[in-house]
């Protein structure tokens, strides 16, 4: 069935690893190098696969043949479900915070055109929806469903997660990536070697919470590292803001570098490497790897600042 054809038509792995010649960063003594994993898959890119591919397996062993999840009107996590349930011959089913808008988001819209059926959840219920009282009602309609949490990150995404770094065949000292949840960072730090470290950016204003997510993540997985750490100063006025310098840093390095920065996560990670760089965070000398998670979107190149995602 679909899971092993999927892999065979679509997934490139390993991701590119590419330098990016910086005339700033040399100065601060820094080698960069982008982990292209927004490059991984046009339909289930970055994180979201390397999280995604062994949930999948579990689901299929399982013998499960409808995926559920959970996610905003314009979740990253939804559409990569969608996309990858239909790919693999999953049912989807994505339950959704707040009231149906009509007509579709684009997101949303992408997610149907996928096959998913998409269910709606007040605020309030929506925020107790782990919960087993609410886990149980959707059982009662929808019968049996494998069930993934929002945002994607349980042990197997943690442990998907976890051979990023097997794939980066050059020496390095600190590997950069962005938070949502901290699943990616959990299983990122999980698979380094002894003497590097992992370095967390909070998309979130207030993300010092990560550090408590980040733990439970590894110890869920089984995988506990002391050798990670989150920047929570990088938030760019919150979840989903746009920002103007924010928007400068991607014109800028778009043009420098000629890649379009994805903006809700990526662009501020790297923003904040920078930063970290001139503030001599990292020792001279130092190769520092930024894991691009995913693709800019399609909307990214009209002015849809502070547009919510999740
Ligand atoms: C979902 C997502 C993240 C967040 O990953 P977590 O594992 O939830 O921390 C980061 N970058 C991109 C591009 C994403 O789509």
């Amino acid at each position: 069935m679909g899971l092993r054809g999927y892999g065979h038509a679509d997934v490139r792995l390993p991701s590119p690893l590419e330098e990016v010649n910086d005339e700033f960063l040399r100065e601060h003594g820094v080698r960069l190098l982008l982990k292209r994993d927004d490059l991984i898959s046009a339909e289930v890119p970055g994180n979201k696969w390397r999280k995604l591919h062994l949930n999948l397996q579990a689901a299929h062993e399982q013998g499960r043949s409808t995926l559920l999840t959970f996610g905003g009107a314009y979740s990253n996590h939804i559409r990569a479900v969608a996309a990858a349930g239909r790919a693999c011959g999953f049912s989807t089913i994505g339950v959704i915070r707040g009231e149906e808008h009509l007509p579709l988001n684009w997101s949303l819209a992408y997610a149907t055109e996928q096959g998913m059926r998409l269910e709606y959840l007040d605020r309030t219920t929506y925020r107790a929806k782990h919960t087993s009282e609410v886990i149980d009602g959707l059982r009662g309609r929808f019968g049996d469903f494998y069930l993934l949490p929002e945002g994607g990150s349980n042990a197997l995404a943690v442990r998907g997660c976890a051979t990023i770094a097997d794939e980066i065949d050059e020496d390095f000292d600190a590997v950069c990536c962005a938070c949502g949840t901290g699943g990616t960072l959990a299983g990122l730090a999980a698979g380094l070697s002894a003497g590097q470290e992992a370095i967390g950016f909070s998309v979130l204003k207030g993300g010092g919470f990560l550090n408590g997510e980040v733990r439970r993540f590894q110890e869920e997985a089984g995988v506990v590292t002391g050798n990670w750490s989150i920047e929570t100063g990088y938030y760019f006025g919150g979840f989903a803001k746009y920002p103007p310098e924010l928007a400068a840093f991607i014109r800028e390095f778009q043009a420098r570098h000629g890649v379009l920065l994805e903006r809700i996560y990526v662009a501020k990670m790297l923003a904040g490497v920078y930063d970290l760089a001139a503030r001599g965070r990292f020792r001279r000398g130092s190769t520092v790897v930024a894991l691009v998670t995913g693709p800019p979107e399609d909307m990214d190149d009209q002015n849809t600042g502070g547009r919510a995602s999740a």
